[in-house]
């Protein structure tokens, strides 16, 4: 990583995009005013010092989506020791072999990908071996709103039976809310993004069919181009990565 810190002030980045998601907040609708969004801050390809940086600067929600870089940057030393609240993020697609890398990482917050029963089975068959005793495992589930093939998460048609699984039947997991990527390059001045619209409806369908309280999923959607539109659509979780530090160069 040749990249140094001073090329980007990352704390400017960073009071920049808060203060737009306060000012997003405020557009919404009276209902949603007393939700405070979270930040993720997505610190992908971006050096140890750039994470130390934003969280010097308060940051403590971090996402990443490789999961031999999270486990790198999770286990690492300065980090460890100067980033005593980290709350790590996975936001990767995860394969079955590397679940294992994942659960075993300190901090980890929630996996944001649940996309499939299989998965999900996993998940709660081996926390138990990674997590605190009678702790439980935080997960989002990841729905293809976009209906594009090579997305991945589950189709709006099947989020509710999947919804119903995980909390029927999952009882090492506890379903912090649902995620979607979207399609890429929609521009927010073409209208609300469809995408969102999508998964806020797969949130109401969950509500009304499962009974659950709408204020107990958190809707995370919004990255660099879009966060205060999908604020102001009602998103609690956006995932934020350019915006705060800058151009991120491609994975080799
Ligand atoms: C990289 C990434 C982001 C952040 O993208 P930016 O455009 O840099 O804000 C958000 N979500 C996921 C799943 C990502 O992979």
């Amino acid at each position: 990583m040749l990249r140094k810190m001073g090329e980007v002030d990352i704390k400017l980045g960073l009071k920049t995009v808060l203060s737009k998601i306060e000012q997003a907040s405020q557009k919404r609708i009276p209902e949603l005013q007393c939700i405070k969004p979270r930040l993720v801050a997505v610190s992908k390809t971006h050096p140890n010092n750039f994470i130390i940086e934003a969280y010097e600067g308060g940051q403590r929600h971090f996402g990443e989506n490789y999961v031999q870089e999270l486990v790198e940057k999770a286990n690492n030393q300065e980090i460890l020791e100067r980033c005593k609240d980290i709350k790590w993020h996975y936001i990767g697609h995860l394969q079955s072999n590397k679940i294992n890398k994942v659960l075993s990482i300190p901090n980890l917050f929630v996996i944001e990908t649940v996309d499939s029963k299989k998965l999900a089975t996993a998940l709660n068959q081996k926390w138990p071996e990674f997590g605190p005793p009678d702790s439980k495992l935080r997960v989002m589930l990841q729905v293809n709103t976009s209906g594009e093939e090579a997305k991945s998460g589950i189709s709006p048609n099947e989020i509710v039976n999947l919804t119903k699984y995980v909390y029927e039947d999952c009882t090492n997991l506890e379903l912090d809310g649902i995620m979607t990527i979207g399609r890429f390059g929609y521009n927010p001045e073409d209208g609300p993004n469809p995408d969102f619209l999508c998964l806020k409806q797969c949130r109401d369908e969950i509500c009304q069919i499962l009974g659950v309280d709408w204020k107990k999923i958190n809707l995370s959607m919004g990255m660099s181009t879009d966060y205060e539109q999908a604020i102001e659509m009602g998103s609690t979780n956006v995932r934020v990565g350019s915006s705060i530090f800058g151009y991120r160069p491609q994975k080799a």
